[in-house]
């Protein structure tokens, strides 16, 4: 039995952070003591001036799985779990839940399992899986990927990825009322086909081809009307939507006030909707292209309200692993330029630094990026919180270092960001996985694991009895 004794870091559990020491046995939390109790340990580590956080959970990553027998890879998008979960442990977070997108798409039970399986060799987190609905999909193949411990589903209301054809309204009515009687999510990117297929006519006709014309071709209204017709759905069928990178305070408002009369609605966002906008946009051009689009100053402010008043119930990356060379396509004309983002290693960093300068609290960061996805993904009690026989997945952060992003430093596939030159407050000093350091800042290699270190987590509720249907 190892056990590991962190001490003198301000621990930071659902309840409210308190200074005390931690101890870790066999990979779980198994005390936690203020003032010290004097536990044995074989490790021992000082956290002094140090803030310790419960492992992000990034409930949206693209490691785009290659399945050398099934799938052809796309040059432009390719990932994988292992340098994917390198710069998953570089920014503080211990499980990834990996969308069904990848070569193939996983989107029934047999492709679901050999992805968890492919994906174990690999990882250097835990991870869990989507499940996948597209277009023309049947029930059958969502029951196929319960069982095989989906951690919810994810289906496109547009037709904006060609690997992955959007739902109509009759799948998405349909869809819900399967998963009605399931404790699992139909999580949707919530973008009108009909709206989005204008604008980008509208566009074309007019010859526009400059970053800012990608934010004119899909405004706000094009999410604020999808998300109401999720929310819509769900409150007719009583089934539970979950709004996948929400970038509108638009809607937000409006799944606030469908939870207020009991719809089960809830919503994520990423960095990208909370820290860049128009300006970054027209200056980054390509690399700064994501679907939805990056909004206007004015609403990235409101973003916060959300955030801060719980509306918002998590904060993920949607990092997607373009090359460079699939990013310059852009650069005359944006529409050339894949939607995506790489953003794994500064999620953390960016909602500690932002957040804490806004006033969140401690909790609140837990909750945004922990606690709250784990309820979502179905990852609780295991994982997402630092409580008594939880996995010990643990974030060290120096709450005072101020560093500057830059891309030398990232250990994904693809070392470009966005968030490049950006100075942040917060730097992840070392990550823990079920009690193991998997990255240390000060260390030479940094990374401490080997692919296959990581391992599938099973959504919690149906893991023992996957019976519906
Ligand atoms: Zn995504």
């Amino acid at each position: 039995m190892t056990r590991t004794l962190i001490t003198g870091g301000l621990v930071v559990c659902p309840g409210g952070a308190v200074r005390a020491d931690l101890l870790v046995s066999d990979g779980r939390i198994a005390g936690l003591a203020d003032p010290p109790a004097g536990w044995e340990a074989d490790e021992r580590i000082n956290a002094d001036g140090l803030v310790v956080l419960p492992g992000a959970i990034d409930g949206h990553t693209h490691f785009m799985l290659l399945d050398p027998e099934l799938g052809e890879p796309d040059p432009d998008e390719f990932e994988g779990f292992t340098n994917g979960g390198r710069g998953a442990a570089a920014g503080g977070v211990t499980t990834c839940v990996e969308m069904p997108q990848g070569f193939p798409p996983a989107t029934n039970g047999l492709i679901h399992r050999r992805k968890r399986e492919l994906a174990e060799r690999d990882a250097i987190v835990d991870f869990a899986l989507w499940g996948g609905v597209r277009g023309g999909q049947t029930a059958q193949e969502v029951f196929e990927q319960i069982d095989a411990g989906a951690a919810g589903f994810k289906a496109l209301m547009c037709n904006s990825d060609p690997t992955f054809a959007g739902v109509d309204d009759a799948q998405l009515l349909a869809t819900l009322e399967v998963l009605r009687e399931t404790p699992l999510m139909l999580g949707l990117h919530a973008e009108s086909d009909a709206l989005l297929q204008n604008g980008l006519r509208r566009m074309a006709q007019a010859g526009r081809r400059d970053p800012l014309a990608h934010a004119e071709s899909r405004p706000p209204m094009i999410e604020i009307e999808a998300v109401n017709r999720a929310v819509f759905f769900a409150e007719q069928t009583g089934g539970w939507v979950h709004i996948i990178h929400l970038s509108t305070p638009e809607a937000a408002e409006l799944i606030g006030r469908a939870r207020s009369r009991g719809v089960r609605a809830t919503c994520e966002t990423c960095p990208q909707y909370l820290v860049l906008d128009l300006d970054d946009l027209a200056r980054l051009g390509p690399y700064a292209r994501c679907a939805p689009a990056i909004r206007d100053r004015g609403r990235v402010e409101r973003m916060w309200e959300y955030v801060a008043d719980g509306t918002i119930d998590a904060i993920t990356s949607d990092h997607c692993g373009f090359t460079v060379e699939s990013k310059e396509r852009g650069r005359a004309d944006i529409f050339a330029a894949p939607n995506g983002l790489t953003g794994i290693q500064t999620l953390l960093p960016l909602v500690v630094s932002e957040g804490r300068r806004r006033g969140l609290s401690w909790e609140r960061i837990a909750e945004l990026t922990a606690t709250g996805p784990a309820r979502l993904w179905q990852l609780a009690p295991r994982k997402g919180a630092i409580r008594l026989g939880a996995d010990a997945d643990l974030v060290l952060l120096d709450p005072e270092r101020v560093w500057t992003v830059h891309p030398g430093e990232l250990l994904h596939t693809h070392r470009w960001t966005p968030y490049e030159g950006r100075q942040l407050r917060g730097r992840v000093v070392r990550t823990l996985v079920r009690g193991v350091t998997v990255y240390r800042d000060d260390a030479p290699e940094r990374i401490l694991v080997e692919p296959g270190f990581g391992r599938f987590v099973p959504a919690q509720a149906t893991a023992t009895a996957a019976t519906v249907g």
